[in-house]
């Protein structure tokens, strides 16, 4: 651990304030980081000051004046030195991930791999941030769009993915010619602070030291202050619902824009002609994967009553094998949930099953024998459609199964909750499949057919509907929310004709 902190500079005490340059450790109150592996503090944080606050703010502001003006392929070279740089330190990176939020090393690395895929895929994107171009109804007029630049655009990340969600959104913006603020989650710090100094020192190198700055708070204060701030054109928020109610009702207050990812309900269908072998595999990755921390974690299995049996017996058995155990380690499957809240949050879960109807079939325990508290044993619960712990998301891994009796219900519990992000089908019916993903089916941003609700590639628009919050992220068209579109009408001709040929005087 020690090791990969030193490679990405990061000292027993660290300012969590950069402007260009990092302010200094004697500022601002202290916060400390500390490993879900084993509980040993990482570092300590100084947090941003309200001083800080509007230094921050005052630098990107002034770079972006500067940035807008370069032009976008230009841009897109900064971003592909940056997307090199983070090649160039993936593994220790990686590490970090593993040893701040406590997700296994294969996802810690496949998250700075996201990273630079957004990275390379931004730099695509830079010489195509096309307008349309439309025929004008009057002669001798041309009407076409075009998109500027925005601002500054205030990132607020959560801490399950402390790397990837600021660069979904920053390489995004970057290559848009807006700079960016980041405000990354009060558990996982120093993940940022690495991002920030790696890819602090490729802007500075191009003149541009404030296109990626940072402020660090010890809760949602400084978060607010941004959704509440005007000179954020864009706030990006991820995380729970009950954050992005707060920033979207204070953003919408001073009618800003905000692009809110917020909480997921995730479920996965399985038909009665679904390829098991394909199902068990595709499910305990979404239920098991990164300890039921992700937000496209699969959370309900809906089940057609005439393969329930089977299903569950084979996922008991695939649970039984799973190791947990120290996230670094090359045969660990499961590392800890990332602080006792989370571990609290389990526990809570669990001891409401049996009294909603609900029987715990494996888990439902802390792992014993861990080296911390933290260690939680993946759970399945046998289900009831009715149950209220169904409706909310306990950011633990938790699986409820329920049978259903036809596709129709299958798609009514799928959609009987108050979140939207992700959702999977897994059937040998074409028809079957083509109904989960049409109007009348799946109501989530993501709908999947014999692949589970986890592991997104970045090529695709992401993001969920309904609780979720609407917002779209990285790939497809998603750069449109980091940008204004304006509409021009040229006027090439010697007359002034009107629109709809209306005559005035
Ligand atoms: P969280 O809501 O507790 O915190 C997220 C961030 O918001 C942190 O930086 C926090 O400081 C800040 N914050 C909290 N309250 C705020 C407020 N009132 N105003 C401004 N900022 C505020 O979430 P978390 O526990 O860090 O992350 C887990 C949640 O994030 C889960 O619900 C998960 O589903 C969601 N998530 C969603 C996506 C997505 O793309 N949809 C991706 C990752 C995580």
């Amino acid at each position: 651990m020690e090791q990969t902190l030193k490679k990405l500079g990061i000292e027993p005490l660290n300012a969590g304030t950069f402007d260009g340059s990092w302010s200094k450790v004697s500022s601002g109150t202290q916060i400390s980081t500390s490993s879900p592996i084993n509980g040993a503090e990482l570092a300590k944080i100084a947090t941003s000051t309200d001083e800080d606050y509007e230094r921050v703010i005052a630098a990107a502001s002034d770079c972006f004046k500067q940035w807008r003006t370069y032009p976008a392929p230009k841009r897109g070279d900064v971003v592909r030195e940056i997307g090199d740089a983070l090649r160039d330190n993936k593994q220790a990176l990686g590490e970090l991930v593993t040893i701040e939020m406590g997700k296994i090393l294969p996802e810690g690395l496949g998250e700075v791999q996201e990273a630079i895929d957004i990275a390379d895929f931004a730099v695509g994107l830079s010489r195509q941030l096309y307008g349309n171009t439309m025929h004008s109804e009057r002669a001798q007029h041309r009407m076409y769009e075009q998109w500027h630049p925005l601002g500054n655009v205030g990132v607020i990340t959560a801490f399950n993915f402390p790397v990837a969600v600021w660069a979904w959104n920053a390489m995004i913006a970057a290559v848009c010619g807006d700079t960016v603020v980041w405000k990354p989650s009060e558990v996982t710090p120093l993940c940022a602070i690495a991002v920030t100094k790696i890819v602090g020192e490729v802007a500075k190198h191009h003149g541009f030291p404030a296109l990626f700055t940072l402020l660090t708070g010890d809760g949602p204060a400084i978060g607010q202050r941004m959704a509440a701030d005007r000179r954020f054109p864009l706030i990006s928020a991820t995380g729970s619902c009950r954050m992005g109610r707060s920033v979207g009702e204070t953003v919408a207050k001073r009618l800003g824009r905000s692009l809110l990812e917020l909480g997921g309900n995730n479920a996965v269908i399985v038909l009665d002609d679904a390829d098991l072998e394909l199902v068990v595999r595709a499910v305990l990755f979404g239920a098991v994967g990164t300890a039921g921390q992700r937000c496209t974690t699969t959370r309900r299995l809906i089940v057609h009553n005439t393969v329930l049996d089977k299903v569950t017996k084979r996922l008991v058995e695939a649970y039984k094998q799973v190791p947990i155990g120290n996230p670094l380690e090359s045969s660990t499957l499961m590392g800890p949930l990332v602080n006792e809240q989370a571990v609290k949050a389990y526990q809570q879960a669990v001891a409401r099953v049996a009294a909603e109807g609900g029987e715990i079939l494996y888990g439902g325990r802390l792992v014993e024998g861990a080296a911390s508290s933290l260690y939680v044993m993946p759970t399945l619960v046998k289900a009831n459609a009715g149950m209220d712990l169904l409706k909310e998301e306990t950011f633990a891994p938790i699986l409820y199964i329920v049978g259903v009796d036809s596709i129709e219900e299958a798609i009514a519990v799928q959609n009987g909750v108050d979140q939207g992000l992700s959702s999977a089908i897994f059937t040998s019916d074409l028809r079957k499949a083509e109904r989960f993903l049409s109007h009348a089916g799946s109501d989530c941003g993501i709908a999947n057919v014999n692949i589970g609700t986890s592991g997104a590639e970045i090529g695709g628009a992401f993001g969920g509907e309904k609780d979720t919050g609407g917002g779209r992220e990285a790939g497809s068209d998603s750069w449109k929310a980091y940008m204004r579109r304006q509409t021009n009408t040229v006027n090439w001709g010697s007359d002034l004709p009107l629109a709809q040929g209306i005559k005035f005087g």
